[in-house]
């Protein structure tokens, strides 16, 4: 990839040529933030600007061999790790070199911007936890033993570096502190804490931000022409600069729990009188998968919160329940006060929790509905 296509990230962009233009460029880095502020992309453009052979305005040329074969993820010198897990055809023993190929389509189908979830779908590892295990990182030992082929430098890039387990990230330490010769490791991590710390005290981080909402913005209008501008700067806020949140499902997702918001308030409202609608609400809302459940109390939890910083007068770019009906949108922040804006929480957090110990979705549900209208009273 070539810097100029990683979305935002101008200032990191410029600071990271300036350090491979004056030869500073670490022999070790790990980047640090979510897939979807583009972390993968600028790993990727930072290998093929090293390597490329004719490098000019602060970009890869895009057209040199090494270009060409940075481009399609396949340069001898430049070395992909990843975490994986076994699957049908790869039954046991599974690790990156097994999965190259699916790899190199995965990251190029998806520009760069990829993300952990997806990866494990589409190398058909289901829903099971993928680690970067210590046959990776004995392979990640031996390539940076071995002499480059082509270039200068040979690059290793290790995404997930939060992925590698105990006994991988012990065998790295050592190729860490004393580096062979032309040898630079690019690694990636969305939980930076999950690293231990004598791998993060050998590696120099460089931060990354989330995008801007108006590179979001920008993103989705090329995609989504059909959108207006409100939607696209409604959509755009709701990111939070992480691009992997441009999908359909986000969307869809996010609609249903902003009107499951409104209905539970509603329902919490008036639940002295209300109950048989209450019964069909939980009913119904109790059909969803536990994933759904959980995502949807911490929409609550982020929604809740939204609002009693806009009830405290804290500017914001958009109103915290923009997109729902008018008289909602107008009285409801109005409720969440010093007063209840704790037992909120506490509730919130404690139907979170109870989808984790299988507690019962109807009675978790009712519970909620129940205190969270007595708590509402209490404004
Ligand atoms: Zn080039």
């Amino acid at each position: 990839m070539r810097f100029s296509q990683v979305k935002g990230q101008d200032a990191l962009k410029a600071k990271v040529v300036d350090m491979v233009d004056n030869h500073h460029f670490p022999h070790a880095v790990l980047i640090s933030g979510k897939d979807g502020y583009g972390s993968v992309a600028m790993a990727l453009a930072i290998a093929q600007y090293i390597a490329c052979e004719n490098k000019h305005d602060g970009d890869s040329c895009g057209e040199c061999p090494s270009c060409n074969k940075y481009q399609k993820l396949v340069h001898p010198d430049f070395h992909l790790y990843f975490p994986t897990t076994t699957t049908k055809r790869v039954e046991k023993d599974n690790s990156a070199s097994l999965f190259t190929e699916e790899f190199r389509e995965y990251v190029l189908g998806h520009e760069g911007y990829i993300d952990f979830n997806s990866w494990i779908e589409y190398m058909g590892g289901e829903n099971k936890q993928g680690i970067i295990n210590v046959r990776d990182a004995d392979s990640i030992v031996m390539n940076a033993t071995l002499k480059t082929f082509v270039s200068k430098y040979k690059i290793i890039f290790v995404w997930g570096a939060d992925r590698l387990n105990a006994e991988a990230s012990n065998k790295l330490l050592k190729i860490l502190e004393e580096p062979y010769p032309n040898t630079i490791f690019i690694m990636t991590a969305e939980h930076k804490e999950k690293i231990m710390p004598t791998i993060l005290s050998r590696v120099q981080t460089i931060f990354l931000s989330p995008l801007s909402d108006e590179t979001i913005a920008t993103e989705l209008k090329e995609r989504n022409p059909e959108l207006t501008s409100e939607q696209v700067n409604y959509q755009a806020m709701l990111c939070e600069g992480d691009l992997n949140r441009i999908s359909e499902e986000f969307f869809k997702k996010e609609n249903e729990y902003r009107e499951m918001f409104v209905q539970i308030n509603r329902l919490a409202m008036t639940y002295k009188t209300k109950a048989s609608e209450i019964s069909k609400f939980v009913d119904d809302k109790s059909k969803m998968t536990r994933a759904n459940l959980k995502e949807f109390f911490s929409y609550c939890i982020s929604t809740i919160e939204k609002c009693w910083l806009y009830n405290c007068g804290v500017p914001m770019i958009q109103h915290p329940l923009e997109m729902s009906e008018d008289i909602f949108k107008k009285n409801y922040p109005k409720f969440i006060t010093q007063n209840n804006l704790d037992g909120i929480y506490t509730i919130l957090e404690k139907s979170y929790h109870n989808v984790d110990r299988n507690a019962n979705a109807k009675i978790n549900l009712f519970n909620l509905i129940i205190k969270l209208g007595m708590l509402l009273e209490r404004r």
